[in-house]
């Protein structure tokens, strides 16, 4: 039994042990990954990233606890692919706060958001839940923790199921990757300026985008370069669960006291 991972305690133990300062919930989607990585793979990552910080937090101390992963996100935009599942923002926003007001009844006042997955964005939604309840939540998109660092560790970085992720899958889950049937993850540039600059945005169809839903070259993925990026986020996402459950929430929370 990890005793910072709900769906594997038991209702003595949780009596024995007190309940969690901080909750943990991971978030990824079921949507392909090129075609050599698995549909779940953005769930396996954001739970991976979860578990290995929240194993590396409880032995430092820090009331965690792990909860029970969602395996589903906004997938408009990969639809054309068969299989993807989509699901609204506004019902992943509406399970997140479902989740806020039961960890609220039962006094769990902290909960970070482990995103695994870029189409979903919580951020509006957090802003909506604000003064609606006492629990203070987080958002962490797990791939930009070491965003610092990823020049350190890999040649080209990529996006989806490019050279990071391929090489985070691999020290994860290595019998669902299957490099030799990758391709390249070359993508389509946009026809405007505006958006090649960033400063303007649009949602991105997929299937118009990338070859086979990959964008960025794999071949170079390596175990080795996941396992080193995966140690450096979850030491980061570690020292923060850390903090987060040794800081009692007073007036000026989350703010320096000055
Ligand atoms: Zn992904």
């Amino acid at each position: 039994m990890r005793k910072w991972c709900l769906s594997e305690v038991t209702l003595k133990h949780i009596r024995e042990q007190g309940l969690a300062e901080v909750a943990v919930l991971p978030i990824g989607a079921c949507e392909p990954h090129g075609l050599h990585l698995p549909y779940g793979a953005d769930t396996y990552e954001a739970v991976a990233v979860a578990e290995r910080a929240c194993a590396l937090a409880y032995k430092r101390g820090a009331k965690v606890m792990l909860l029970p992963a969602i395996p589903y996100g906004v997938d408009s935009n990969l639809l054309s692919f068969p299989m993807t599942i989509h699901v609204k923002q506004e019902t992943l926003n509406k399970i997140v706060s479902d989740i806020v007001f039961s960890l609220e009844r039962h006094g769990v006042y902290k909960l970070v958001l482990l995103n695994g997955h870029g189409g979903n964005d919580f951020a509006g939604g957090l802003r909506d839940l604000y003064g609606q309840t006492k629990v203070w939540v987080f958002l962490i998109n797990w791939w930009q923790v070491g965003k610092d660092k990823l020049g350190e560790i890999f040649e080209e970085v990529g996006d989806h199921a490019g050279e990071m992720e391929t090489s985070v899958c691999m020290a994860i889950v290595p019998q669902l990757v299957h490099l030799e049937d990758a391709d390249d993850g070359g993508v389509r540039p946009f026809r405007f300026e505006a958006l090649k600059k960033g400063w303007a945005w649009t949602t991105r169809p997929w299937e118009r985008l990338t070859k086979n839903s990959g964008h960025g070259n794999p071949s170079k993925a390596t175990a080795e370069k996941g396992e080193r990026y995966l140690n450096l986020v979850a030491e980061r996402i570690a020292d923060f669960l850390t903090s987060l459950s040794q800081t009692p929430i007073d007036d000026w929370f989350p703010f320096e006291h000055l």
